[in-house]
C-alpha cells in the first residue's frame, strides 16, 4: 500500500490538480505552536528516510493517468525538500509530462542544495508568517541561529534566480500579524520577496481558530491592504530588493 496520501483531484484556474502527501509522518524543521500536525519529533535537517518509495511511485503513476492531472501539488506533512528522494519524484511527475508545485516554508530555500531542486518545479510556494523575529523564534521554532531577516531574504534571493512561479502564502494570525504596524512589515515583505502570486489566508481550523482567527472584517481589510502592495511590487524598479541578499550555501 502507498504511504503517499491524497486529496480529491480538482480544477482550479481550468488546470486539474493532484494534490499529495508525500511523507508518511511529520518531518519539519521548524515546530510551529500551531501546526495542525503536531509537534516536530525530529525537528531538523535530516532527510526523510522513507520505505516503500517504489510503490508509492507506481500508485502515483496509476494516478496520473487515471485523473489527467496537469498540475501535481506536494504539499506535505512538514517539509517536503527533506524527503530523500524529492529530486527523483519531481523529475518521475515531469517525465509523464505534468507540471508540479511544491510547498516549502522556505527556510531551505536558503541552501544550494535544496534552491537547485526547487528550482525544477514550475510553482514554489513559500509561507509566510509572523513579522518580528522575537515572535518568529517564539511560535514558529526554527533552528537557533536562523533569524526572520535571514528567513526573508533567502526567499527574495531563491525568487530572484527562479524561473517558474514563485507564490508567498501569507497566513495572518491574530495577535501576531493583524495589527497596523504588522500589516506594514509584511506589505514590505512583499515588496523585498516580490512574489508573482499572493495567497492570504487566516487560522481557520479548531482548535486554534479560537485564539488565532479573526473577523471576517479585519480579514477583509488587510486582504485589501497586502492586494494593493502586490500591484505597488508590480511598478517597483527590479533591483528594489537587492538591498538584502540570501545566504545560498
Ligand atoms: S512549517 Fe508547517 S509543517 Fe512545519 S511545523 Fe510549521 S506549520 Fe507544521
Amino acid at each position: 500500500m502507498s504511504f503517499f496520501s491524497y486529496k480529491k483531484p480538482y480544477l482550479e484556474d481550468g488546470k486539474k490538480v493532484l494534490e499529495v502527501n508525500i511523507l508518511p509522518e511529520k518531518h519539519c524543521n521548524f515546530d510551529c505552536i500551531f501546526c495542525p500536525l503536531g509537534r516536530s519529533e525530529q525537528k531538523g535537517e535530516a532527510p526523510a528516510r522513507v520505505d516503500g518509495y517504489e510503490e508509492a511511485l507506481s500508485d502515483l503513476e496509476n494516478r496520473l493517468s487515471s485523473t489527467g492531472a496537469d498540475l501535481v501539488f506536494i504539499n506535505s506533512s512538514g517539509e517536503a525538500l527533506l524527503h530523500e528522494k524529492i529530486d527523483h519524484l519531481i523529475d518521475f511527475i515531469q517525465s509523464k509530462g505534468t507540471s508540479v508545485r511544491l510547498l516549502t516554508n522556505g527556510y531551505l530555500l536558503g541552501k544550494r542544495i535544496h534552491q537547485q531542486t526547487a528550482n525544477k518545479c514550475q510553482e514554489v510556494l513559500g509561507e509566510m508568517k509572523v513579522v518580528t523575529n522575537e515572535t518568529f523564534h517564539k511560535v514558529q521554532r526554527p533552528p537557533q541561529d536562523y533569524s526572520l531577516d535571514t528567513y526573508i531574504a533567502n526567499m527574495a534571493a531563491f525568487n530572484r534566480q527562479f524561473s517558474g512561479t514563485f507564490m508567498l502564502e501569507i497566513t495572518l494570525l491574530k495577535g501576531y500579524n493583524d495589527d497596523d504596524a504588522s500589516v506594514d512589515k509584511l506589505k514590505e515583505v512583499i515588496q523585498v520577496i516580490r512574489p508573482h502570486k499572493l495567497l492570504i489566508q487566516r487560522m481557520d481550523e479548531p482548535p486554534f481558530v479560537k485564539k488565532l482567527g479573526i473577523s471576517d472584517q479585519r480579514y477583509q481589510e488587510i486582504c485589501l491592504i497586502l492586494e494593493e502592495a502586490m500591484a505597488c511590487k508590480e511598478s517597483l524598479p527590479k533591483d528594489v530588493d537587492q538591498t538584502k541578499s540570501g545566504t545560498a550555501i
